[in-house]
């Protein structure tokens, strides 16, 4: 029963998500108005608005101008609230869950962000290490001392890299909101799990990279923002990082 309710109550939080998604890069407020149609400003009424459902029922079309919903809003609202389930599976129905919940979410706008804007929008990365430093005061997973050198490791790696590398191409490479972003990274999971991020995210990362190399041709100009593989970095060290660490060391006993 809870289990289920993890999971309703995660789809509604995603609704929330895609509002933010939707609303920070504008600047605008996340509160009010209401959700409305971005095509014909029609406000949505609260019975068109249950997340997953009302898409199926719809049929992805607005009610009104008839103008397809983009599958970005029952897509966020699926993995939000798959992130729900999976993270109340492992933590149970505790403070732990809420903030790591919390946390997750906060991964989830900013990667759609970055992909969208090339941006990671600082009204979530700096209260998030804030956050995450209070949470670890409050939560069993990880002391304080660990989170404050995960803040300062996640914050003084990227941005040390960041400097060698404008230095050595005179161009900027890594965006300040990566390392506001490992930080918070930090501050949620501890200095181990931002050095397994790291090594995660440049992995995926260059393996990404190549395969749309290959896909779209060398000439390809587009920028792949670095804040989505830093996000996937810290979800699958959330999920798996204990048991890498420990693969890891089995290995090299
Ligand atoms: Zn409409």
């Amino acid at each position: 029963m809870l289990t289920l309710l993890s999971i309703i109550f995660g789809a509604f939080i995603g609704s929330f998500l895609n509002v933010c998604i939707f609303r920070l890069p504008k600047e605008e407020s996340i509160i009010w108005p209401g959700s409305h149609c971005p095509y014909c400003k029609k406000p949505i009424r609260f019975y068109d608005n249950i997340p997953l459902l009302s898409y199926v029922l719809l049929m992805g079309k607005c009610r009104h101008c008839k103008i397809p919903i983009s599958i970005q809003y029952p897509l966020i609202e699926g993995i939000t609230a798959l992130s729900s389930l999976f993270l109340f599976m492992k933590f149970g129905p505790s403070l732990s869950y809420l903030f790591y919940f919390a946390f997750v979410a906060a991964l989830i706008v900013i990667t759609v962000i970055d992909l969208y804007h090339q941006i990671i929008p600082d009204v979530i990365s700096l209260p998030g290490i804030g956050v995450g430093l209070i949470a670890s005061l409050i939560l069993p997973q990880i002391t304080f001392l660990n989170s404050l050198f995960g803040v300062l490791l996640g914050g003084g790696s990227l941005f040390l890299v960041a400097t060698c590398y404008e230095w050595l191409f005179k161009r900027e490479g890594m965006g300040g909101g990566d390392v506001k972003l490992l930080a918070m990274i930090g501050a949620f999971l501890g200095w181990k799990a931002v050095i397994l991020t790291i090594l995660l995210s440049s992995l995926i990362g260059s393996i990404t990279g190549i395969l749309i190399m290959v896909v779209k041709g060398k000439d390809f100009k587009y920028a792949i923002p670095f804040g989505p593989f830093l996000s996937l970095g810290a979800a699958i060290s959330l999920f798996y990082g204990q048991n890498i660490i420990n693969w890891y060391l089995y290995l090299n006993r």
